[in-house]
Protein backbone atom coordinates (compact mmCIF):
# COMPACT_ATOMS: atom_id res chain seq x y z
CA UNK A 1 0.00 0.00 0.00
CA UNK A 2 1.36 3.65 -1.24
CA UNK A 3 -0.43 6.69 0.24
CA UNK A 4 0.57 10.42 -1.52
CA UNK A 5 -0.52 13.53 -0.06
CA UNK A 6 -0.50 15.86 -2.79
CA UNK A 7 -0.96 18.57 -0.49
CA UNK A 8 -3.39 19.68 2.13
CA UNK A 9 -4.70 22.09 4.20
CA UNK A 10 -7.48 24.93 3.39
CA UNK A 11 -7.15 25.98 0.07
CA UNK A 12 -6.76 21.76 -1.24
CA UNK A 13 -6.10 18.58 -0.43
CA UNK A 14 -6.09 15.73 -2.16
CA UNK A 15 -4.21 11.68 -1.02
CA UNK A 16 -3.21 9.18 -3.77
CA UNK A 17 -4.02 5.72 -2.45
CA UNK A 18 -2.25 2.90 -4.27
CA UNK A 19 -2.30 -1.07 -3.54
CA UNK A 20 -0.18 -1.88 -6.47
CA UNK A 21 -3.02 -2.48 -8.61
CA UNK A 22 -5.65 0.01 -7.72
CA UNK A 23 -5.26 3.69 -7.54
CA UNK A 24 -8.12 6.24 -5.97
CA UNK A 25 -7.66 9.83 -5.19
CA UNK A 26 -9.86 10.38 -2.10
CA UNK A 27 -10.78 14.39 -2.18
CA UNK A 28 -9.96 16.75 -5.69
CA UNK A 29 -9.30 20.14 -3.80
CA UNK A 30 -7.29 21.43 -6.38
CA UNK A 31 -7.21 22.49 -10.42
CA UNK A 32 -7.18 19.81 -12.68
CA UNK A 33 -4.48 21.43 -14.05
CA UNK A 34 -2.74 22.22 -10.10
CA UNK A 35 -3.84 18.26 -9.90
CA UNK A 36 -1.69 16.97 -12.94
CA UNK A 37 1.34 18.96 -11.68
CA UNK A 38 1.08 17.49 -8.25
CA UNK A 39 0.15 13.63 -9.93
CA UNK A 40 2.77 14.41 -11.71
CA UNK A 41 5.53 15.36 -9.22
CA UNK A 42 4.51 12.39 -7.49
CA UNK A 43 5.25 10.38 -11.10
CA UNK A 44 2.00 9.03 -11.29
CA UNK A 45 -0.35 10.13 -14.29
CA UNK A 46 -3.75 10.74 -13.82
CA UNK A 47 -5.01 8.50 -16.27
CA UNK A 48 -3.96 5.23 -13.83
CA UNK A 49 -6.90 6.39 -10.97
CA UNK A 50 -9.38 4.84 -11.41
CA UNK A 51 -11.98 6.87 -9.11
CA UNK A 52 -12.17 9.87 -7.04
CA UNK A 53 -13.80 9.82 -3.26
CA UNK A 54 -14.69 13.19 -2.03
CA UNK A 55 -15.75 13.36 1.61
CA UNK A 56 -17.27 16.43 1.62
CA UNK A 57 -18.97 19.12 -0.42
CA UNK A 58 -16.35 21.97 0.72
CA UNK A 59 -14.12 23.39 -2.31
CA UNK A 60 -11.06 22.47 -0.64
CA UNK A 61 -12.08 19.06 -1.12
CA UNK A 62 -13.72 18.66 -4.62
CA UNK A 63 -13.17 21.64 -6.75
CA UNK A 64 -11.21 19.95 -8.98
CA UNK A 65 -13.40 16.64 -8.93
CA UNK A 66 -15.97 17.21 -12.11
CA UNK A 67 -13.53 18.32 -14.32
CA UNK A 68 -10.61 15.81 -13.35
CA UNK A 69 -13.02 12.91 -13.94
CA UNK A 70 -13.99 14.02 -17.05
CA UNK A 71 -10.72 14.42 -18.58
CA UNK A 72 -9.23 11.46 -17.29
CA UNK A 73 -12.54 9.02 -16.85
CA UNK A 74 -12.30 8.87 -13.29
CA UNK A 75 -15.71 7.38 -12.05
CA UNK A 76 -16.75 10.07 -9.64
CA UNK A 77 -17.87 8.79 -5.31
CA UNK A 78 -19.75 10.80 -2.76
CA UNK A 79 -22.46 10.32 -0.24
CA UNK A 80 -25.75 11.02 -1.20
CA UNK A 81 -25.69 14.40 0.84
CA UNK A 82 -22.69 15.62 -0.25
CA UNK A 83 -23.88 15.68 -3.85
CA UNK A 84 -26.89 17.31 -2.54
CA UNK A 85 -24.14 20.59 -0.59
CA UNK A 86 -22.59 20.47 -4.09
CA UNK A 87 -24.61 21.31 -7.42
CA UNK A 88 -21.17 21.53 -9.19
CA UNK A 89 -20.92 17.80 -8.89
CA UNK A 90 -24.24 16.96 -10.88
CA UNK A 91 -22.62 17.29 -14.04
CA UNK A 92 -19.71 14.50 -12.96
CA UNK A 93 -22.08 11.42 -13.18
CA UNK A 94 -21.79 10.57 -9.83
CA UNK A 95 -22.08 7.38 -7.73
CA UNK A 96 -23.22 8.37 -4.81
CA UNK A 97 -23.28 6.33 -1.45
CA UNK A 98 -24.99 6.76 2.40
CA UNK A 99 -22.16 7.33 4.35
CA UNK A 100 -20.77 4.55 6.29
CA UNK A 101 -21.04 2.42 3.51
CA UNK A 102 -18.37 0.08 1.90
CA UNK A 103 -16.79 0.50 -1.84
CA UNK A 104 -14.56 -2.14 -3.77
CA UNK A 105 -12.21 -0.88 -6.44
CA UNK A 106 -10.85 -3.98 -7.88
CA UNK A 107 -8.69 -5.08 -4.86
CA UNK A 108 -9.35 -2.05 -2.74
CA UNK A 109 -12.07 -2.13 0.05
CA UNK A 110 -12.82 1.03 1.12
CA UNK A 111 -14.91 1.79 4.51
CA UNK A 112 -16.56 5.15 4.41
CA UNK A 113 -16.81 6.36 7.99
CA UNK A 114 -19.41 9.27 9.00
CA UNK A 115 -17.83 12.29 10.71
CA UNK A 116 -18.65 15.43 13.15
CA UNK A 117 -18.00 18.12 10.49
CA UNK A 118 -20.20 21.27 9.37
CA UNK A 119 -21.21 19.76 5.74
CA UNK A 120 -23.96 17.65 4.67
CA UNK A 121 -22.86 13.75 4.70
CA UNK A 122 -18.75 14.07 5.63
CA UNK A 123 -17.08 10.89 5.63
CA UNK A 124 -13.65 9.58 6.56
CA UNK A 125 -11.99 7.01 4.54
CA UNK A 126 -10.14 3.83 5.17
CA UNK A 127 -9.12 2.06 2.70
CA UNK A 128 -7.98 -1.78 3.14
CA UNK A 129 -5.74 -3.90 0.45
CA UNK A 130 -8.14 -6.94 0.16
CA UNK A 131 -4.93 -9.66 -0.71
CA UNK A 132 -2.16 -8.34 1.81
CA UNK A 133 -4.25 -6.66 4.30
CA UNK A 134 -2.65 -3.80 4.34
CA UNK A 135 -4.79 -0.48 5.67
CA UNK A 136 -4.07 3.24 5.26
CA UNK A 137 -6.90 6.11 6.42
CA UNK A 138 -7.55 9.71 5.45
CA UNK A 139 -9.13 11.50 8.11
CA UNK A 140 -9.03 15.64 8.32
CA UNK A 141 -11.96 18.00 8.40
CA UNK A 142 -13.62 16.54 11.82
CA UNK A 143 -14.40 18.09 15.22
CA UNK A 144 -14.91 15.07 17.26
CA UNK A 145 -13.95 11.31 16.79
CA UNK A 146 -17.10 8.97 17.43
CA UNK A 147 -17.00 5.25 18.46
CA UNK A 148 -17.24 4.11 15.44
CA UNK A 149 -14.56 6.24 13.73
CA UNK A 150 -12.59 5.35 16.61
CA UNK A 151 -13.11 1.67 15.98
CA UNK A 152 -12.33 1.96 12.34
CA UNK A 153 -8.63 3.73 12.47
CA UNK A 154 -7.50 0.88 14.98
CA UNK A 155 -4.68 -1.32 13.12
CA UNK A 156 -3.99 1.25 10.36
CA UNK A 157 -0.51 0.59 8.34
CA UNK A 158 -0.64 4.81 7.54
CA UNK A 159 -2.64 7.25 8.86
CA UNK A 160 -3.40 10.70 7.61
CA UNK A 161 -4.55 12.61 10.50
CA UNK A 162 -6.18 16.06 10.67
CA UNK A 163 -4.20 18.48 13.44
CA UNK A 164 -5.85 21.65 12.20
CA UNK A 165 -4.58 24.38 14.78
CA UNK A 166 -2.92 25.07 18.00
CA UNK A 167 -5.56 26.17 20.13
CA UNK A 168 -3.11 28.86 21.89
CA UNK A 169 -2.53 30.37 18.06
CA UNK A 170 -6.44 29.80 17.38
CA UNK A 171 -7.21 32.33 20.47
CA UNK A 172 -4.71 34.49 19.42
CA UNK A 173 -5.60 34.60 15.63
CA UNK A 174 -7.05 36.37 13.06
CA UNK A 175 -10.87 35.08 13.21
CA UNK A 176 -13.50 36.56 15.21
CA UNK A 177 -14.50 34.67 18.70
CA UNK A 178 -17.72 33.25 16.09
CA UNK A 179 -15.23 31.58 14.05
CA UNK A 180 -12.79 30.56 16.85
CA UNK A 181 -15.80 28.53 17.91
CA UNK A 182 -16.48 26.83 15.02
CA UNK A 183 -13.42 25.92 13.91
CA UNK A 184 -12.99 24.20 17.90
CA UNK A 185 -16.19 22.67 17.85
CA UNK A 186 -17.61 19.62 17.94
CA UNK A 187 -18.27 19.95 13.61
CA UNK A 188 -14.88 21.89 13.03
CA UNK A 189 -11.75 21.08 13.05
CA UNK A 190 -9.24 19.05 15.41
CA UNK A 191 -6.67 20.90 17.25
CA UNK A 192 -3.10 19.46 17.45
CA UNK A 193 -4.17 18.23 21.27
CA UNK A 194 -7.16 15.86 19.41
CA UNK A 195 -4.62 14.65 16.92
CA UNK A 196 -2.57 13.50 19.55
CA UNK A 197 -5.13 11.84 22.07
CA UNK A 198 -6.33 9.45 18.48
CA UNK A 199 -2.78 8.91 17.61
CA UNK A 200 -1.82 8.08 20.84
CA UNK A 201 -5.38 6.20 20.49
CA UNK A 202 -4.52 4.36 17.39
CA UNK A 203 -0.55 3.76 18.04
CA UNK A 204 0.48 0.06 17.61
CA UNK A 205 3.68 -1.61 16.32
CA UNK A 206 2.18 -1.59 13.15
CA UNK A 207 1.12 1.55 12.13
CA UNK A 208 4.34 2.64 9.85
CA UNK A 209 3.39 6.97 9.43
CA UNK A 210 1.32 9.22 10.38
CA UNK A 211 0.67 12.04 8.43
CA UNK A 212 -0.53 15.21 10.54
CA UNK A 213 -2.81 17.22 7.48
CA UNK A 214 -4.93 20.11 6.71
CA UNK A 215 -2.63 22.19 9.17
CA UNK A 216 -4.28 25.95 9.35
CA UNK A 217 -1.48 28.43 7.91
CA UNK A 218 -3.06 30.85 10.61
CA UNK A 219 -3.16 29.10 13.86
CA UNK A 220 -0.77 26.11 13.53
CA UNK A 221 2.76 25.64 12.30
CA UNK A 222 4.74 22.10 11.31
CA UNK A 223 6.58 22.31 14.45
CA UNK A 224 3.56 22.81 16.86
CA UNK A 225 2.08 20.05 15.26
CA UNK A 226 4.63 17.62 15.46
CA UNK A 227 5.75 17.78 19.10
CA UNK A 228 2.36 17.57 20.47
CA UNK A 229 1.95 14.24 18.33
CA UNK A 230 5.50 13.20 18.61
CA UNK A 231 4.85 13.58 22.70
CA UNK A 232 1.90 11.93 23.02
CA UNK A 233 3.76 9.28 21.06
CA UNK A 234 6.85 9.03 23.31
CA UNK A 235 5.78 5.98 25.56
CA UNK A 236 3.93 4.00 23.16
CA UNK A 237 4.27 1.06 20.65
CA UNK A 238 4.79 3.40 17.53
CA UNK A 239 7.57 2.90 15.71
CA UNK A 240 6.91 4.47 12.42
CA UNK A 241 7.35 7.86 11.32
CA UNK A 242 5.65 11.09 11.39
CA UNK A 243 5.25 13.81 8.83
CA UNK A 244 3.43 17.40 9.02
CA UNK A 245 1.85 17.83 5.93
CA UNK A 246 1.63 21.41 4.37
CA UNK A 247 -0.48 22.73 1.75
CA UNK A 248 2.29 23.63 -1.04
CA UNK A 249 4.36 20.05 -0.62
CA UNK A 250 3.64 16.83 -2.45
CA UNK A 251 4.56 14.08 0.53
CA UNK A 252 5.02 10.41 -0.05
CA UNK A 253 5.42 7.98 -1.00
CA UNK A 254 4.16 6.45 2.06
CA UNK A 255 4.79 3.20 2.05
CA UNK A 256 3.03 -0.45 4.02
CA UNK A 257 3.16 -3.50 3.37
CA UNK A 258 2.53 -6.71 5.37
CA UNK A 259 4.09 -6.75 8.72
CA UNK A 260 7.90 -5.66 9.08
CA UNK A 261 8.22 -4.10 5.58
CA UNK A 262 10.19 -1.81 4.79
CA UNK A 263 8.60 1.73 5.15
CA UNK A 264 10.15 4.37 3.08
CA UNK A 265 9.21 8.44 2.39
CA UNK A 266 10.76 11.38 0.77
CA UNK A 267 8.79 14.41 0.45
CA UNK A 268 9.00 16.41 -3.14
CA UNK A 269 9.22 20.11 -3.12
CA UNK A 270 7.31 21.57 -5.63
ZN1 LIG B 1 -11.02 21.11 4.47
ZN1 LIG C 1 -14.48 20.91 5.43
Amino acid sequence: MKVWVLGSGSRGNATVIDNGSTRVLVDAGFSSRELKRRLGSAGIPPESIEAVIITHEHSDHMCGAARSAHRWNWSVHASAGTVLGAPELVDADVRTFDAGATLTFGTMSVQTVPVSHDATEPIAVIATDIVAGARAGVVMDLGRVTTQLRDAIRELDILVLESNHDEAMLARGPYPLSVQRRIAGASGHLSNRDAAIIARMCAHSGLQHLVLAHLSEQCNTPDHALASVSAALARSRFRGRVTAASQDVVHGAFVAGRRGARAQQLALAL
